[in-house]
């Protein structure tokens, strides 16, 4: 568990609506969403940021992907999603807790890197 936000919904300090939940993960609706679907994918284990996941967590982090991927089916979105990691401050992460965002339900630029 980790000190921040996501940490204090996953251990039920700050209420909040699981969209999924299994003994490796949560996902969220994103509290400022950049589209109709915007939900995040959290792990319990509070890695920081993902350059500071291990060999251990290799296995925990397919689990996200997986979970993005239904949890973006279960939203509707599944022909057409992203999924984006921020890592570190430089590159937008704000919460320090490893997190995946799930985006859909808008028009993507082609090629487009960002958001
Ligand atoms: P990042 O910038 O990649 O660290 O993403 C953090 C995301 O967490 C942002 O998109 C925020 O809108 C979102 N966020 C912050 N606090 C909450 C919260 N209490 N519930 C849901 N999403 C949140």
């Amino acid at each position: 568990m980790s000190d921040t936000v996501f940490g204090k919904i996953i251990s039920g300090d700050i209420p909040s609506e699981f969209l999924y939940e299994d003994e490796h993960c949560i996902a969220i609706n994103d509290v400022n969403p950049q589209a109709p679907v915007h939900v995040l994918v959290i792990p319990k284990k509070g890695i920081p940021r993902l350059v500071d996941s291990q060999l251990d967590d290799q296995a925990l982090l397919g689990h996200l992907m997986l979970v993005a991927g239904k949890v973006a089916t279960q939203q509707g979105v599944g022909e057409a999603f992203r999924l984006i990691v921020n890592n570190g401050a430089g590159a937008g992460q704000t919460v320090f807790h490893l997190h995946l965002h799930v985006i859909g339900g808008r028009e993507f630029a082609e090629g487009r890197m960002a958001g």
